[in-house]
């Protein structure tokens, strides 16, 4: 496999290294907060104006056509930058590679270019009560009406939903079996209930979402009614593998925390030394990912492995990082991290789960 980038790689990661340098925003409210939400957006929409929103989309919907090891080499910069995370990136890395996939031209037209640029932003609905890591056991349902559906029921854990525009999400529309009688759903959140859920820094960053007879037109149906599950498993490898949670982000983590435990007792530093190693070896893995996907091979299964590595590591860095500081973390930044780096396991398909799909579909072991 060759290492090196291209003198076009090498000339775009300057000028993205450029354009944030004299271009990222410092100290943004937090994205859970209404006037945070309002920031980021605004931030997005000039990331849109640079087209460096969404470098990987074609030129049509408002990215420049640029290929995943220089989606990649964006997300390097973008992170090493310290620029904010991405209010959208629900849409533009978990809905978006499913509109490309299976999206009608009318439906990619209508949501693409203001996604790009922030105007609507997306929250998954997947989750409900007595549906988590047992997606297909869903219980709320859309019933066929003139012209469309109307979807009853109750979803939660849904991130940036309490300030968010619009949903997509799995409704089951006959009781052909649990996963034939699913259909893919994208829809306003304007008349839905949203009740938001703090999180453990008091924050809004989910919400619930209560569904009463909410009417989504048939071109709210995302492919066709009951292809939901095999649409939605799409996504949900586009979420474990890849595009969620890029090395970029990491790689960051683990530069700031090799600057802190200079000078540290020898056993954290080889610690902090440990995690470095480990965030540049997810990093070739996904060089190694991204031109096997260009190449035409799908990632399949193998996504679980990574998101059960970018997880743990994300993990140990900031737990790492608060033993270093003692006393002082709470006022940090690490200690936000550390927070949410505990869901990190949980979301996207728990580690458990995910250790499972490793053992039976990527290792073959017996059931
Ligand atoms: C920060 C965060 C953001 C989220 N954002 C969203 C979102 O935007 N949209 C959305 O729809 N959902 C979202 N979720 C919800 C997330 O997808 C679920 O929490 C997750 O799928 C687990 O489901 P559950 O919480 O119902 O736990 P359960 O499924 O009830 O699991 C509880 C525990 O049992 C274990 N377990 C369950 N079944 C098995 C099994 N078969 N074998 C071994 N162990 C098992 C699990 O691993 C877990 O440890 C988010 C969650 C978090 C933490």
């Amino acid at each position: 496999m060759d290492l090196d980038f291209t003198a076009a790689e090498r000339d775009f990661r300057a000028e993205v290294r450029a354009w944030l340098a004299a271009n990222v925003p410092r100290n943004l409210p937090s994205m859970n907060t209404p006037a945070g939400f309002q920031a980021h957006r605004e931030w997005e929409a000039r990331l849109a104006d640079a087209r460096l929103s969404v470098v990987s989309w074609p030129e049509e919907y408002g990215g420049r056509g640029a290929s995943l090891v220089e989606w990649l080499i964006f997300e390097e910069e973008y992170w090493a930058a310290g620029a904010p995370g991405r209010v959208s990136q629900n849409g533009i890395f978990l809905l978006a590679p499913t509109l490309f996939a299976y999206g009608t031209e009318e439906q990619k037209a209508g949501f693409l270019p203001r996604m790009a640029r922030a105007e609507d932003v997306w929250a998954q609905a997947w989750s409900e009560p007595e549906a988590g890591s047992d997606l297909a056991a869903l219980t709320s349902r859309a019933v066929r009406t003139d012209g469309g559906w109307l979807l009853h029921g109750h979803k939660t854990w849904s991130s940036r939903a309490a300030h968010a525009s619009h949903g997509f999400g799995l409704f089951r529309t006959s009781g052909e079996g649990r996963h034939r009688g699913l259909t893919y759903f994208l829809f306003p959140l304007r008349d839905v209930e949203v009740r938001p859920i703090a999180q453990l820094d008091g924050e809004p960053g989910f919400a619930e979402l209560r569904f009463d007879g909410v009417f989504v037109p048939d071109s709210g149906v995302l492919g066709a009614p009951g292809e939901g599950w095999r649409i939605a498993m799409a996504t949900t490898s586009s979420e474990r593998g890849l595009t969620l949670r890029s090395p970029g982000r990491f790689l960051a983590t683990a530069d700031r925390l090799v600057e802190l435990a200079a000078g540290a007792d020898p056993a954290l530093a080889d610690r902090a030394a440990r995690c470095w190693l480990d965030a540049e070896a997810y990093r070739l893995q996904t060089y190694a990912v991204a031109r096997r996907i260009a190449s035409g091979r799908d990632l399949g299964p193998a996504a679980s492995l990574g998101k059960v590595f970018w997880s743990e590591l994300d993990l140990r860095m900031h737990t790492l990082a608060l033993e270093l500081l003692g006393e002082r973390a709470a006022a940090t930044p690490w200690f936000d991290g550390f927070l949410f780096a505990l869901a990190g396991p949980i979301y996207a398909g728990t580690n458990e789960i995910q250790r499972t799909i490793i053992a039976e579909r990527v290792l073959g072991l017996p059931r």
